[in-house]
């Protein structure tokens, strides 16, 4: 089966085109600028670079060029578009819908539309680009892979926020958690990694990316995320604050005058590691400027160190233990020193990591000493290949319901 990956975002639209028989990457590729000045799109087929620079007005657009890509003669992997199988859309928001991926019908539709309100930046481009390729290949079986649903599993004391109550049966506003498939991933990979039964795990997964958010999975269920009603709360990010006394934001808004957008512009967007050191939300100009001694640069790390550790004690402590610490994405896959920062004076846990084996980037490795009661593994993620997996499952699974309805039928 060859599933096409769409991940829709506001301005940009990244995707995948895998042959699942040996999950093989076809082509994969990135429109940017969608509606702007200067759009482009760039596929990369086997490392082979083909680029589209055109006015991109709009997703639908953007959907077709990709589709123009994929068909391409010369730089193209396919010669119809009959030739895509199934198609798996990454969606921001499931609300309390969803625990799990589903087959996208018109109810599927209507309940990501009723979740625009929880994710306002993020649903109203994935439904665009469920409704664009539902035009474009009406035959073709959709799946939406949602980045809350792993987190549905959260027991009620750690999804409800100590506000008053009807602000979660009348508002939904809740602890939902995000970044689920890349957690429930590498939490799956740890146990067959540890040759354990994921039922007999307790695990912590970090995943630090420009997005960071840290789980806490036991029994292969998660029981808590740092993630919250929206992708904001938890440890400070790239440009995010993570959270902060929520009475910041009424004195910035009676004292500073700032307005609903500045505020969401400074939380999003202005603050975390970038906020603190004024550089810059990548990890490798930060600890390059650390390096040179620059103060600020220092204080960042310092405090992302800091929340980062506070999570794993306090996730430990939730779960009464702990057997195994997952670092995944950009960041806690590739840098040795925010895993070992992050795991420093944890020793009294059962904690200990091998600095020469630490020096691993972007493999899965196990990186604590032979005699450290906690494991601590580097798991690359692939959210993409994890939504094709659950696409091409549900697709059998439907083609399979609907063929045996047809058999009962003729009979
Ligand atoms: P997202 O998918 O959330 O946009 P990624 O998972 O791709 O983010 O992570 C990107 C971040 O990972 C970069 O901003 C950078 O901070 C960090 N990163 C990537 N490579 C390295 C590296 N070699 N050393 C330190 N940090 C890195």
């Amino acid at each position: 089966m060859r599933i096409l990956i769409i991940n829709c975002g506001s301005s940009s639209l990244k995707y995948q085109f895998i042959d699942m028989e040996n999950e093989f990457l076809l082509a994969k590729g990135l429109v940017e600028r969608i509606g702007m000045d200067g759009s482009v799109l760039c596929q990369n087929r086997s490392g082979e670079k083909y680029k589209i620079e055109i006015p991109i007005l709009d997703h639908k657009e953007a959907i077709s060029f990709v589709l123009k890509a994929l068909l391409d003669e010369k730089h193209g992997v396919i010669s119809d578009v009959s030739e895509i199988d199934a198609i798996g859309h990454r969606v921001v928001h499931g609300g309390e819908f969803y625990s799990q991926s589903v087959i996208v019908d018109d109810t599927v539709i209507q309940n990501i539309k009723e979740c625009v309100k929880l994710a306002p930046l993020h649903n109203p481009a994935n439904l665009i680009g469920i409704e664009v390729c539902k035009g474009l290949m009406p035959s073709t079986p959709m799946v939406a892979v949602f980045d809350t649903a792993f987190h549905q599993t959260m027991p009620e004391e750690s999804y409800v926020y100590a506000l008053p109550y009807e602000l979660y049966t009348q508002h939904s506003i809740r602890k939902y958690g995000f970044h689920g498939t890349s957690h429930k991933h590498v939490s799956e990979k740890a146990a067959e990694m540890l040759n354990k039964n994921i039922n007999d795990l307790k695990i912590i997964t970090c995943h630090l990316g420009n997005g960071a958010s840290i789980t806490a999975i036991k029994e292969g269920k998660s029981i808590d995320t740092s993630m919250g009603f929206t992708p904001l709360e938890g440890i400070p990010m790239g440009t995010r604050s993570g959270s902060i006394d929520p009475a910041i934001i009424t004195f910035m808004i009676r004292e500073l005058n700032l307005s609903v957008a500045e505020i969401d512009d400074i939380l999003n967007k202005k603050s975390g590691v970038y906020g603190i050191s004024g550089i810059s939300s990548d990890f490798r100009d930060i600890e390059a400027a650390d390096e040179d001694e620059n103060k600020r640069a220092h204080l960042a790390l310092e405090i992302f160190y800091s929340k980062v550790k506070k999570y794993i004690g306090y996730y430990a402590a939730a779960m009464g233990g702990v057997d195994c610490i997952v670092y995944t994405a950009g960041l806690g896959e590739n840098s040795p020193e925010v895993r070992e920062k992050t795991c420093r004076d944890l020793e009294f846990l059962g904690v200990s990591i091998d600095k020469d084996k630490n020096k691993v980037r972007g493999q899965a490795l196990e990186v604590s000493t032979v005699d450290s009661k906690v494991k601590v593994l580097v798991i690359p993620t692939n959210e993409e290949l994890m939504i094709a997996k659950d696409t091409q499952e549900l697709v059998m699974d439907f083609k399979l319901f609907k063929e045996e309805l047809e058999d009962k039928i003729i009979v």
